[in-house]
């Protein structure tokens, strides 16, 4: 539903270095063969294979071909060059004698027996990987760390993708202290903020807005509507379960946000709201509690963004429980778990079940959850599940 509703953002040219993460809506081509000229891959000497075959084993150095510089021409049989990785093969040469299987003096080398020489050694031939022209990179692709490397080598200093989201993290609830600040015994420390950030930043999304506002309807209901004039994407934490201070969905529904849902059969984060404001703004209510919280942002926030910014839906990782468990309640299970080696299933999720959905110091040394159909039921070791990274 999430998927369904949420908005994709407009198109915008960036600069190549601000594309880390971001999805390309256009399609992109190869600017040139790839490798664009017949590229020596190795330190040495570039020689013509036929002279080696006729028996020659002394060729006198005839000049250096360096990286950066157009190709020379070899005229004499008895001849070589020496050239670097990275460099053009010289003309009238065909392949590439490593410096390790030389020895170099007197402005000659002398190639050892052991040496293979044959056309095309040690040379990466034009045109070998890409044709000028192939399709590089599909619309709808995520640019990471490869991606990146074939957009520039298309030449492009700029490219179309998906505006980044403006997102608003807002912290509910009058009992939340900033860190830093002097604390009460009945207080808690504002922590969903930082959490959910990290768990955005970690994911490419860094145009991250902060707010805390008070559980009074009057100031839920301004600041709310002032945030959605500059934000695209909403995240709530606090105030949408069913106590008397609960009042977000209500100041949601006043300001005009469609509730498309609210409340999963889950645990933890039962009471998530989720709704889509008039300018189509996507506004997740995540319940306070922090480990509800987090886990609400993995499987809905995080989904909800990658299609905002144009990606298709990423594969879900399975992982095998290192443990047998036992779920009760009629509802999916958001578990905690450690990867773990285990000598017999390979890499495992081990159960690190939380003393509840308050419980976030038992989140330490966890690296994520999977999610258990509803129950009852008893999974056993081995049982492939869907897992989720913080
Ligand atoms: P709520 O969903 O507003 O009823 O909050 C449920 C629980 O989560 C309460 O114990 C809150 O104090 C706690 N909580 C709510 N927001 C935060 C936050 N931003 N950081 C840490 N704990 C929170
Ligand atoms: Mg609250």
């Amino acid at each position: 539903m999430v998927r369904e509703r949420i908005k994709v953002l407009p198109v915008e040219s960036r600069p190549l270095a601000s594309l880390a993460g971001a999805v390309l809506s256009q399609a992109v081509r190869a600017e040139r063969d790839q490798p664009p000229f017949d590229r020596v891959t190795m330190d040495g000497i570039a020689i013509s294979s036929a002279s080696w075959r006729e028996g020659r084993r002394r060729f006198a150095i005839g000049g250096t071909q360096a990286a950066g510089r157009p190709p020379l021409r070899l005229e004499a049989a008895d001849a070589c060059f020496e050239v670097m990785t990275g460099a053009v093969m010289p003309a009238g040469c065909d392949c590439v004698i490593p410096v390790e299987r030389l020895h170099i003096a007197d402005g000659s080398a002398e190639v050892n027996d052991d040496a293979v020489v044959e056309p095309f050694a040690n040379v990466h031939t034009r045109g070998l990987d890409c044709r000028e022209g192939d399709m590089l990179l599909a619309r709808g692709t995520r640019l990471g760390a490869p991606e990146l490397a074939a957009l520039a080598s298309a030449g492009l200093p700029r490219a179309d993708v998906h505006a980044d989201p403006r997102i608003i993290i807002v912290a509910t609830g009058d009992e939340l202290v900033e860190p830093g600040e002097p604390i009460e015994g009945w207080q808690i420390r504002r922590s969903n903020s930082y959490a959910l950030r990290a768990a955005l930043a970690l994911r490419g999304f860094l145009r991250v807005a902060d707010d805390h506002l008070p559980d009074d309807p009057l100031a839920l209901r301004d600041r709310l509507a002032a945030h959605l004039d500059t934000h695209d994407v909403v995240v709530l934490s606090g105030g949408v379960s069913m106590g008397r201070f609960d009042h977000v969905p209500q100041a949601l529904r006043d300001i005009g946000v469609e509730e498309v849902f609210h409340k999963v059969a889950q645990r933890p984060g039962k009471p998530m709201w989720f709704g889509v404001a008039r300018g189509g703004q996507a506004v997740f209510g995540l319940p306070g509690n922090p480990v509800s919280a987090l886990v609400c942002l993995v499987r809905y926030v995080v989904p909800g963004l990658l299609a905002a910014i144009g990606a298709r839906p990423a594969a879900v990782e399975s992982m095998p429980l290192g443990a047998p468990y036992r779920v009760q309640p009629p509802l999916s299970l958001f578990l905690p778990v450690q990867l773990e080696r285990s000598p017999t299933l390979g890499l495992v999720a081990l159960p690190k079940p939380t003393r509840g959905s308050g419980d976030f110091i038992s989140l330490l040394g966890t690296d994520g959850f999977v999610e258990l159909p509803p129950g009852p039921a008893d999974y056993p070791a081995g049982y492939l599940a869907a897992f989720h990274r913080w």
